[in-house]
């Protein structure tokens, strides 16, 4: 299962497939001024979705999912032996794994006014699941050569700008390592070679007092748990309590 999932999360993240995204897009473009941004036939609103796929997307994040057992390269709980809660609103559809793809080409931005209000209730969810009043959100970092590419990290641009309850955005808080972690690490590597990796990836923005409130984390799409392993870590390391992680979507294990 790990090798699918490792291999997934290459490809969608791969130039090809971002290329042949672009490329679709450009020859649909000729027939439709603004296609929507899942099933390209219909003309597209404010969110770049038609009212047909966006009644698509209600219907597929209705149900919020615990999503830490299909992951297994998530940290335990050193007492409970438990891995890191994970809430996702929706499972990894072809449509999500759609959506997230063309959400990280910069002419489908705006899907993040689609994403925002799902991002709301599950943030909600996690809370007040989770008991404590007061959370710190930290989103998961774009790295450099990313940011460079696109111009701005999916992770937090799909946030809410308004947060539920007491919760409180840290986004500076982590950042990228600026030596990208290898991408030639994740060919043909074990869980322990990938989890090595990825405990590069990150660095604390500075030396903090860690603060009272535990920590939540938020990244878009949860394969391994490789990444919001190795950001606990890190966080754990120096102090922190991190009590949870949300995601936009999670990879279903194959059956
Ligand atoms: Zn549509």
């Amino acid at each position: 299962m790990s090798t699918f999932l490792h291999r997934l999360d290459s490809l969608v993240t791969s130039p090809a497939a971002q290329h042949i995204a672009t490329a679709w897009r450009g020859m649909t473009n000729l027939l439709i001024p603004n296609p929507c941004a899942l099933c390209i036939w219909s003309d597209a609103e404010i969110h770049q979705l038609c009212r047909v796929c966006l009644g698509l997307l209600k219907e597929q994040t209705r149900q919020i999912i615990q999503a830490q057992d299909f992951a297994d390269a998530l940290p335990l709980d050193l007492v409970t032996g438990q891995p890191l809660p994970v809430f996702a609103a929706s499972f990894y559809t072809p449509e999500m794994a759609k959506l997230a793809l063309n959400f990280k080409d910069h002419q489908r931005i705006k899907l993040a006014r689609a994403f925002r209000p799902i991002m709301y209730r599950t943030l909600q969810h996690a809370a007040a699941h989770l008991g404590s009043s007061h959370y710190r959100l930290v989103p998961i970092p774009a790295s450099g050569a990313s940011m460079r590419k696109r111009g701005y990290n999916p992770v937090t641009t799909m946030l809410p700008r308004r947060l539920p309850g007491a919760l409180a955005y840290d986004a500076g808080l982590l950042k990228t390592r600026w030596q990208i972690f290898a991408q030639t690490s994740h060919h043909g590597t074990g869980v322990q070679a990938r989890r090595a990796a990825s405990q590069k990836k990150f660095r604390l923005a500075h030396r903090h007092v860690p603060p009272a409130e535990p920590v939540i984390l938020i990244d878009d799409v949860l394969t391994t748990g490789a990444t919001l392993g190795a950001a606990t870590k890190l966080l754990q390391s120096a102090g922190f309590d991190v009590a949870a992680a949300v995601v936009l979507s999670a990879v279903m294990p194959r059956s």
